[in-house]
């Protein structure tokens, strides 16, 4: 094998998901990497480009480029399961873990949540045709543009104040429901349970009701001027998008339930178990644990598992602030900051060398790693005979205990890398 010991470092051809919710064209996040790193890669001003996976998922393993081999990632961690380092492959029965991706988002993705693992192997076992496989599916997303998503339930006053100023949702949420969670403060012991049956009410409500309330308010809202302020405060440019991209989806009126958000580039959210969330706008870097399980909640064509969804919710309002995942600085690296959610599965290290730094060692951590260059050019490993080339968009998986050393030319280096802190 040579090359392929442990120890090494290749680079990776990962494949382009062209989804209809993407980024069209150059627009696309994912189209200028792909194309940027592979001169082959030919991009269509008409087309979506959603998704970028790198990894070994069954479903699109990443393939190696470099050095050349006609493997794939996840073929070659089945042959070599110690270049995933020995904690996670102990744990992790000789698999990758996670799964990086960068998302360009055109177009809302369901409002969805995701199982926690027992949830998980109990849902695989009832219903192995919907939900896929026994693993939990915690996510993390990190904005590359202002990246607009909705994500936890909204604070108690915010929902009363819907309640009491937009007749329609009342109606949909039901008077007495409404009643009951009017007479709630924040903090009772008693708001999840009004909320759940508020949300419930809905996920449940008549379809021509549900249908009629939200053309009402559709008219009542397109008919506001748009800089007023009650436009605003009823969330009335999200609700129309909203619903000019699924029309008449029981997604519109989710709205008034969870806190909308705006994530900075660099800002991260993180999804963990059973918290409701979507994503609506901009550009992400994507981390996750491997699985495909997914509990839908509305802005789709496909199933809405009401029971499960509504069983499953984390119902604790927060405010928008309190969703937001801080990074932590290195201390042993002033180039590096590291997204640390509290799962096993993944974490992520943003790196930014500044110009003028020209040798750098991507250092040596226990577990296996994607890394992807976002911004700059260089190369990697030089005095080697597998000497590789960074340019953005350019990925690779570094082997558990090995050093990379990098050398730069004069402009400023970003790259992603995704890994497993056991
Ligand atoms: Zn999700």
């Amino acid at each position: 094998m040579g090359e392929y010991d442990r120890g090494s470092t290749f680079e990776l051809r990962c494949e382009v998901q062209q989804y209809a919710w993407g980024k069209i064209g150059s627009a696309s996040e994912v189209a200028r990497l792909s194309s940027s790193a592979h001169a082959d890669f030919a991009v269509a001003e008409d087309e979506p480009y959603a998704e970028l996976w790198m990894g070994a998922h069954p479903k699109a393993p990443s393939q190696i480029l470099t050095p050349k081999t006609s493997l794939s990632l996840l073929e070659y961690i089945k042959k070599n399961p110690g270049v995933l380092g020995k904690k996670v492959n102990n744990v992790f029965k000789g698999e990758l873990p996670f799964l990086l991706k960068v998302l360009s988002v055109n177009k809302s993705l369901s409002i969805q949540a995701h199982p926690n693992k027992s949830h998980a192997e109990k849902l695989f076992a009832e219903r192995p045709d919907i939900y896929k496989d026994p693993n939990h599916k915690p996510e993390m997303a990190i904005a590359l543009t202002p990246f607009e998503g909705m994500c936890g339930f909204r604070p108690l006053e915010e929902i009363q104040m819907f309640l009491k100023e937009v007749p329609e949702f009342r109606a949909v949420v039901g008077e007495s429901e409404a009643e009951n969670i009017m007479k709630c403060k924040p903090g009772d012991d008693y708001v999840a349970k009004a909320l759940k049956s508020c949300f419930e009410n809905v996920m449940k409500c008549n379809a021509e009701v549900r249908k009629e309330n939200l053309s009402k308010l559709i008219s009542r809202i397109s008919a506001m001027d748009q800089e007023s302020e009650s436009f605003s405060k009823y969330s009335g440019e999200l609700l129309l998008r909203l619903n000019s991209q699924f029309p008449g989806d029981v997604g519109c009126f989710v709205v008034y339930f969870l806190n909308h958000i705006i994530l900075k580039p660099g800002e991260a959210m993180f999804l963990g178990a059973n918290e409701p969330h979507a994503y609506l706008d901009g550009n992400c870097i994507e981390c996750m644990a491997c699985s495909d399980n997914v509990v839908r909640a509305g802005l789709t064509p496909k199933l809405i598992d009401v029971p499960t969804l509504c069983e499953m919710l984390n119902y604790q309002p927060a405010t928008p602030k309190s969703k937001i995942f801080p990074s932590i600085q290195k201390k042993d690296d002033p180039y590096v900051k590291e997204y640390n959610p509290p799962v096993d599965d993944f974490a992520v290290q943003y790196i930014s060398i500044p110009k003028g730094v020209s040798e750098y060692t991507i250092k040596a951590i226990d577990s296996a790693s994607i890394l992807l260059v976002f911004e700059g050019e260089g190369s990697a490993n030089k005095s080697k005979p597998s000497g590789l080339d960074l340019r953005p968009g350019a990925v690779f998986f570094i082997s558990a205990d090995t050093d990379v050393a990098i050398s730069l030319s004069e402009t400023p280096f970003i790259a992603f890398r995704a890994l497993c802190i056991l």
